[in-house]
């Protein structure tokens, strides 16, 4: 357990340090605003679809560092990737914060993900880790702007469908 710690430690400082894919792209095709109210976890999330694959992603805001380790990790896992194995890994993700997901006997498609897995056991950090998987969920239904206090809360609104 302690490397797991020291793992997540590590990573969520690494990229604090250095956010990948920090900015916000000229040519977006989607965008999408989400906050986090119960920390104050803001992020602005613009990407480039073509054919169906995110050809481009970027994110910038104001967050805490769980919040941006994790828009910075999503942004890097979901870059050339189609929609649909996008859907499927911020389904898997919220899961996994969730605690619904049991890495050790489901199958996913997480990586180096998991290294989140940890908050499943921090009630309040739970919120700022899929915020930015909520709010790309957003970005593809074309909605504008989310919050994890809203109706569209990752806790219960269903994930999938079409827009
Ligand atoms: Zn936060």
């Amino acid at each position: 357990m302690a490397d797991t710690k020291q793992l997540y430690q590590e990573v969520i400082l690494d990229h604090n340090k250095k956010p990948r894919n920090w900015g916000t792209l000229a040519d977006a095709t989607h965008k999408a605003e989400g906050h986090n109210p119960l920390c104050g976890d803001h992020l602005s999330l613009t990407l480039r679809m073509r054919e169906q694959v995110i050809d481009a992603i970027a994110f910038h805001g104001e967050s805490c560092a769980i919040c941006k380790a994790s828009a910075s990790m999503m942004t890097g896992a979901v870059k050339g990737r189609s929609r649909r194995d996008a859907e499927t890994l911020i389904q898997e993700f919220r899961d996994m914060a969730t605690g619904k997901l049991d890495l050790d006997q489901q199958p996913h498609h997480l990586g180096k993900l998991t290294v989140f897995a940890g908050v499943r056991d921090l009630p309040t950090r739970v919120k700022c880790a899929i915020l930015p998987w909520h709010t790309l969920h957003a970005a593809f239904h074309a909605i504008a702007s989310t919050s994890t206090e809203a109706e569209a809360d990752p806790m219960h609104a269903p994930i999938g469908g079409s827009a």
